[in-house]
């Protein structure tokens, strides 16, 4: 079949491995970078142009909408479901998971675990919301934060006071929540595909640090998961509508916890740690489901 991966740069290491994985498979595959892609929403006939020709014949997308474009981006993926092509991760379930908020919200209404969690914009009552996550220590995140950069750890009530201050003063989203200090600055990501957890690992901070984001400088490692940790993580995909999804948990002593779920995880440093072909799970994936027609472009 004929496949298009949205994608700003084919020089990725997630981009590069979809598009050996289809090929391989015996697929055509077309790399279009979306923020070049213009739209003709004329009634009944819609179309994505590109180059200068219109996008025809493919079968399905799989979008890697970056967060930063994800307004332009999710609104080529959805172009692309009213033309009936099937796309990996529908535009939808995209927008959810980019409102970190909104996810939560979400995940909370399906009573999957998370960390108690307070949540505020500019409120005078700090210590209210203190309270919410029976106060220090706590984590403070900055909503609008990715790869691990506005999570702080404020172990004190006077330190998480001052940290609240300053991100009012700034104007920002703020999200507080209990630290899980028996995860010991670990988390796990899990690759769910099409329902099923494909891949895990466990990431560890290094020492000193409670972030374990490979970004922030942490290890990796393979990891089995507990039967929990597994429906945990189907369920979290499920709930945001995700066919494929990082989940990133967190282990409690009251059992997992959703951080945080990803429509577009990154696959160089699972597939390295995990020895697990991703991408050929993705691209079997779309195989089994890519007929014509099977969007769900529809408001819910
Ligand atoms: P980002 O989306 O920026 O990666 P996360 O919310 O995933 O932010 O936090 C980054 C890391 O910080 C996580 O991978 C985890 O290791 C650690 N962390 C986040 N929240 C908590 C928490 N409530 N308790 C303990 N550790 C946490
Ligand atoms: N159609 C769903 C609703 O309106 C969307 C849920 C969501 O993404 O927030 O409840």
């Amino acid at each position: 079949m004929k496949l298009a991966i949205l994608s700003r740069k084919p020089s990725l290491y997630s981009t590069r491995r979809l598009r050996e994985a289809a090929v391989e498979r015996g697929h055509e595959v077309q790399i279009v970078d979306y923020l070049r892609c213009y739209m003709d929403i004329t009634s009944h006939r819609p179309r994505v142009l590109y180059q200068g020709e219109p996008l025809e014949g493919h079968r399905a997308v799989i979008p890697r909408i970056a967060a930063s474009y994800t307004f332009y981006g999710t609104a080529v993926v959805r172009q692309f479901e009213m033309m009936g092509v099937f796309p990996a991760n529908e535009s939808q379930g995209i927008s959810r998971s980019r409102d970190k908020l909104r996810c939560m919200q979400l995940l909370s209404r399906q009573g999957i675990g998370l960390p108690v969690t307070g949540f505020a914009h500019s409120t005078k009552d700090i210590e209210g919301l203190l309270k919410t996550v029976n106060g220090a220590p706590c984590v403070i995140k900055l909503l609008e934060g990715t790869q691990g950069i506005g999570v702080i750890l404020a172990e004190t009530r006077k330190a998480a006071e001052a940290v609240i201050e300053a991100f009012r003063g700034l104007d920002a989203n703020i999200l507080v929540q209990e630290f899980i200090k028996e995860a010991g600055g670990s988390d796990i990501r899990c690759i769910v595909v099409g329902g099923k957890v494909i891949a895990a690992m466990k990431r560890q901070a290094k020492p000193g640090e409670f972030r374990s984001n490979l970004h922030r400088g942490g290890s990796s490692e393979k990891i089995r998961l507990t039967p929990e940790e597994r429906s945990t993580a189907v369920r979290a995909a499920k709930a945001m509508g995700l066919n494929v999804a990082g989940v990133d948990l967190i282990r409690s002593n009251h059992g997992p916890l959703v951080l945080e779920v990803n429509s577009s995880p990154g696959l160089e440093g699972i597939e390295v740690t995990s020895g697990i072909d991703v991408a050929g799970k993705i691209v079997e994936f779309i195989e089994k489901n890519a007929t014509p027609g099977n969007t769900r472009d529809r408001i819910r």
